[in-house]
């Protein structure tokens, strides 16, 4: 007999290379490792059209890959936000989708993958009678947010907003305070916590979830999860990651690369707050005098200062030369001298640098990360312990489940005021004192050691009988089992 045919697949990833380099890592191995045949389906670009064409490129022939046509946004405000803006065109672009899905094909499509950012795709898939499954990007933590704000509307009437209890607990034995709530799900009367749950609610569609994240990193999260899909209230989410760049999409050749190698093993911090984070002027000032107060060494990414009190440039990642003058230098933001008193110990590099590289240098010891996601995941899969410093979107749950649940960061003590917590300038004694801390103290010993195992732990994952392996594989053979039945 012949062999079945593998079942086809259709990921959907929104726009932004944040989003799409987990859902090729996905789509790669469900090709190589689990005879899946997928297609990668991408939107026409809204910026930075060379991140994804480089990212499609790298991809085996195994993974076909197609984009929806470009829909029309000229009649969006000008001030509309990327938020917005992708939203809209995930739903303009629905019946581009629609007939995409529909079109001649070589096998019957097995189920429909949307990122959580495309969650509106979850009823086309309805539609078309395939199981649709959202790709999780960040924390299932995260994701757990999302879940209790929707069961605690179960049996509220229409348009009745509910407030989450403060402190919210999250598994893990993780105690959120109302600031440490992502801003959308922190205020019940606003606009936007209604877009939330109804998001939520639509997830509800779905015949379960792929998080880039794997089970030795939130056991407690996939076990509350399990039980949720066993009482009905939500899908089951099934960790499937760790999704990370490999080093190979980096150049092997850079200043921080070659300073790197010529500080000791274990000695040096790298400070980042990702792809588009920002500090204040005066923030940049106290980190400055914080790192050169710790005596440690460090390799910081020192990108423009924020003048406007956000703490995040939308659609400014490196690359979108637009609204940036080719004069603007971060590095003149730096304190007078403090390059030079810090020279031979520290490196202060303008706006990027290699971090899969950098993580996995030997001599780097320490993070000192925003606690975006995919830092997040890229460091705990080198084996490198973070000192928290998160800056917006879901990255303050992120930062407290990876102290107090994971384990593996820690987070300056003023982080314990709200303050803090809501935007005030973090000093430079309490910076000081938490990379010591990581880098000399006995917390420092257990984040450290902490980060070790967990290391060990990502590397098993991909094995035969590994966490994520087998969670991909469970969703894969229901995929295969209805290709078959289809025949
Ligand atoms: N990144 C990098 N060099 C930099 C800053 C960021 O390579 O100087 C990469 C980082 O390795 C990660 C991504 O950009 O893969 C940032 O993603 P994350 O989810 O951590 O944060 P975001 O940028 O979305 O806030």
């Amino acid at each position: 007999a012949d062999a079945p045919r593998p079942p086809r697949v259709v990921l959907l990833a929104s726009p932004g290379a944040g989003h799409l380099i987990p859902l090729a890592g996905l789509a790669r191995r469900l090709a190589d490792h689990h005879g899946v045949a997928p297609t990668l389906v991408t939107f026409a670009d809204l910026e930075h059209p060379d991140a994804r064409s480089a990212v499609l490129s790298s991809l085996p022939a195994s993974v076909a890959t197609a984009t929806l046509p470009a829909v029309p946004l000229d009649d969006l405000p000008a001030d509309a936000g990327l938020e917005r803006t992708l939203f809209e065109v995930v739903h303009r672009s629905l019946p581009n989708l629609r007939a995409l899905l529909r079109s001649a094909a070589p096998a019957p499509l097995a189920a429909l993958v949307p990122d959580f950012f495309c969650a509106a795709a979850l009823p086309v898939a309805a539609e078309l009678g395939v199981p649709g499954y959202v790709f999780v990007p960040t924390s299932l933590a995260a994701l757990s947010l999302m879940r209790r704000t929707v069961e605690l509307h179960d049996g509220a009437a229409a348009g009745e907003q509910r407030a989450l209890p403060d402190p919210l607990e999250l598994p893990g034995g993780v105690s959120l305070r109302n600031a440490e709530v992502p801003r959308g799900f922190r205020d019940s009367t606003a606009p936007v916590y209604g877009q939330l749950l109804a998001t939520g609610r639509l997830y509800r569609l779905a015949a379960g979830f792929l998080a880039n994240t794997f089970y030795e990193l939130e056991p407690a999260a996939v076990e509350e999860f399990k039980k949720a899909a066993e009482r009905g209230t939500f899908p089951p989410a099934y960790p499937v990651g760790p999704f990370v760049r490999s080093s190979s999409d980096e150049p092997g050749e850079s200043a921080c690369l070659e300073w790197l190698d010529l500080q000791p093993a274990g000695s040096v911090v790298f400070v980042s707050f990702g792809s588009a984070g920002m500090l204040s002027v005066e923030q940049t000032r106290e980190l400055a005098a914080g790192l050169e107060m710790s005596g440690h060494r460090f390799l910081w990414v020192v990108r423009m200062p924020s003048f406007n009190g956000e703490s995040f440039a939308f659609g400014k990642g490196a690359g979108d030369e637009d609204d940036r003058r080719v004069d603007d230098d971060p590095l003149a933001w730096l304190p007078d001298g403090f390059l030079e008193r810090t020279s031979g110990r520290g490196l202060a590099v303008a706006a990027w640098a290699p971090q899969v590289r950098v993580l996995s240098h030997p001599a780097t010891a320490a993070f000192v990360s925003h606690c975006g996601w995919n830092s997040t995941l890229e460091s705990v899969a080198a084996g490198v312990p973070m000192i928290a410093w998160p800056l917006h979107a879901e990255q303050s749950l992120n930062a407290v489940v990876l102290e107090e649940s994971v384990g593996v960061a820690v987070r300056p003590r003023s982080w314990e005021e709200d303050d803090v917590v809501g935007g005030a300038v973090m000093r430079r004694g309490e910076i000081a004192a938490a990379v010591r801390e990581v880098m000399e103290g006995e917390k420092g010993r257990v984040v450290r050691r902490r980060a070790r195992e967990l290391k060990l732990a990502a590397g098993r994952v991909w094995s035969p009988e590994g966490s994520s392996r087998r969670a991909l594989e469970e969703v894969a053979g229901k995929w295969k089992a209805a290709a078959t039945t289809h025949k």
